[in-house]
């Protein structure tokens, strides 16, 4: 016990990405000081490397947390989509996208849980998780020190590969898998000649089933990556793929630092709760499946989660089951059944031919920026590749 204030809460959250910052501090706020509950991380949500490429959408980030500039690498205002061939069809639109400073982000996250009345541990590794009739048993190591803390409901945002809930024999049909995990990696590095106020993103057979990519970072870096299906066999290691691209491409970059990671990009129709324990974010695979942005995604989850434990610690007089029942048809109905159109388009998106990309980009690509409607747009695509519009019409419903 020397380590925490208790043994006993009403909520332990596990992890303390977005999703659980978001949980934490939405629950706290909820509950305005009369229940207990621990935010666990075995770091700090602000330690550096974080693995992303840390772009969102302005508005939805808005809408979820009030964007500050304090925590702002960048403003888009474009994306170029970019062919095999290297044809670049540029979107524009002002304001359509944040870089975030996501060290930053998540320190004001932090700020906003310690606020709301959150106990913060940001030293402390779980290393078991176990049920009892009361609720949970969570055995966690800090400075080495094994302790046994207790709660009556716990928020599993541990992240894409976490391991936290496998083989819980009452969690049975909710655990997570590795079978949507798909690999990403991407160097900071500088050299590389791009626009400020646009990502790049670059499509075709080389990056099979998922996408390459260039963010800005502070107008002199630049973060270069890409995602690759979780089936694709690649033969080469990501890491030397990934430094071949950018010898290639760009011989005068210099490459800083490589990171990877994997994005958990299958939208599950498991349920997220079970026996007091909710899912939330990467842990419930809540990523757009083709675009693989989750941070957004996390936070609207972990908020939808910290929601409905509000309601199950007896705030509603609604049955326990049902309410766990619900989180996954509140999550549908957010995002939820979106990402399952997106996943069955991904399908068809990732038959396109490298062919077929150079002829929609080639075409786009000769059209002026004010012409740049909905419309237009998709009688271009089509007119330089039907089929194209035909394997994505999923998504365009
Ligand atoms: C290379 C890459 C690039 C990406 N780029 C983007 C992007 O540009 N835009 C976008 O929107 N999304 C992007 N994503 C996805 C985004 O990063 C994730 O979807 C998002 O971070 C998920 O948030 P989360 O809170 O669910 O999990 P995480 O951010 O993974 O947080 C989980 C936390 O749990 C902690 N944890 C795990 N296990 C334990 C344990 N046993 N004990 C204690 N703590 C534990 C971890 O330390 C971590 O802090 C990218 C992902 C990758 C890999």
């Amino acid at each position: 016990m020397a380590n925490f204030t208790s043994n006993r809460y009403d909520v332990v959250v596990c992890g303390a990405g977005p999703a659980g910052l978001m949980a934490a501090c939405t629950l706290g706020r909820l509950t305005s000081g009369t229940r207990r509950i621990l935010l666990l991380d075995k770091k700090e949500p602000w330690k550096e490397p974080i693995f992303c490429a840390e772009a969102v959408s302005k508005d939805r980030l808005n809408a979820l947390w009030p964007v500050d500039s304090s925590f702002v690498r960048g403003t888009l205002s474009g994306i170029y989509f970019t062919s095999p061939k290297r044809y670049r069809a540029e979107f524009y639109s002002k304001d359509c996208g944040l870089v975030l400073d996501r060290a930053r982000f998540h320190h004001a996250l932090s700020d906003g849980c310690v606020s709301a009345g959150v106990e913060c541990r940001y030293d402390a590794l779980i290393k078991k998780l176990e049920k009892t009739d009361e609720g949970w048993n969570i055995s966690v190591s800090v400075g080495g020190e094994i302790e046994t803390l207790f709660a009556e409901a716990v928020v599993d945002a541990s992240g894409p590969s976490c391991k936290l809930t496998r083989g819980i024999e009452c969690l049975k049909g909710i655990e997570s898998g590795d079978t949507d995990l798909e690999p990403a990696i991407f160097a900071v590095a500088d050299g590389i000649e791009h626009s400020k106020e646009h990502i790049e993103l670059f499509f075709g057979s080389e990056f099979e089933s998922g996408y390459g990519w260039i963010f800005p970072r502070d107008g002199k870096e630049v973060n270069i990556g890409f995602v690759l299906g979780k089936d694709v066999d690649h033969k080469v290691p990501l890491r030397q793929k990934l430094l071949d691209f950018i010898a290639r491409d760009y011989p005068n970059a210099k490459v800083k630092a490589v990171y990877g990671g994997m994005i958990a990009c299958g939208q599950s129709e498991k349920p997220m709760a079970k026996c007091g324990l909710f899912k939330a974010g990467d842990a419930a695979s809540c990523v757009n499946p083709i675009s693989r942005s989750g941070i957004v995604e996390s936070l609207l989850c972990g908020r939808i989660v910290a929601e409905s434990v509000r309601e199950w610690l007896g705030d509603s007089g609604m049955n326990r089951s049902a309410i766990e029942a619900k989180v996954l048809d509140r999550w549908m109905a957010a995002l939820g059944k979106k990402h399952l159109q997106v996943a069955h388009a991904k399908v068809g998106f990732n038959k396109i031919s490298d062919k077929q990309f150079d002829r929609a980009a080639y075409k786009l690509s000769k059209l002026p920026r004010e012409k740049q409607t909905l419309f237009r747009i998709f009688f271009n695509v089509l007119w330089a590749a039907p089929s194209l519009i035909w394997k994505m019409r999923s998504f365009l419903r």
